[in-house]
């Protein structure tokens, strides 16, 4: 798979439930997954060459999001980025966002990954405002959001990352 190119379900979904606080959000799913986490919510996503998925460049993508972004002229400013898990296009990632933030102003990126916070690329944590972290853990398991007690979200308050998960917890 080239730099510019990563599999996703091609379609753009719209959603509440998939944002941290519910906001209504653009959801992108990611084709590919290397965790294999035992009950995972999306085993279809896991194999990036599912049928489900297909190949796309960071220059149609971008046009896509930029599309809906200005057809909800600010209204919907959120963009979700599940899976599989998208971190396995970290390079395409840092591209896609580091262009489309030039074109489209105050857009924010959630990032759900079964790699850890700490594992990932701060060129990545530079241009995402979310990151729920870690392996789902049926062992764990919370029967809310995050889905299993081991994860985290981190939120970025003021160019800083602060780990918020207590907000979630109760
Ligand atoms: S990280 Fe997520 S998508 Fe990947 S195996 Fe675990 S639950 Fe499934």
């Amino acid at each position: 798979m080239k730099k510019d190119e990563a599999r996703i379900v091609p379609e753009v979904h719209f959603s509440f439930n998939d944002h941290p606080f519910r906001k209504p959000s653009f959801v992108l799913y990611f084709c590919g997954c290397p965790h294999k986490c035992k009950g995972c919510h999306s085993q279809e996503l896991q194999n990036p060459y599912s049928d489900l998925c297909e190949t796309i460049t960071v220059s149609k993508l971008k046009g896509v999001l930029k599309y809906y972004f200005d057809s909800y002229n600010g209204k919907i400013n959120s963009v979700v980025l599940l899976g599989g898990d998208p971190v396995v296009y970290t390079d395409f990632l840092i591209k896609l966002f580091s262009e489309l933030r030039k074109e489209v102003k105050n857009i924010e990126v959630v990032l759900y990954t079964g790699y850890l916070f700490e594992e990932l690329k701060e060129e990545l944590k530079n241009l995402v405002d979310i990151i729920v972290d870690g392996k789902y853990r049926e062992d764990l398991k919370t029967g809310k959001f995050p889905a299993s007690s081991n994860q985290r979200v981190f939120i970025k308050e003021n160019s800083e990352w602060k780990d918020k998960t207590y907000l979630f917890l109760g």
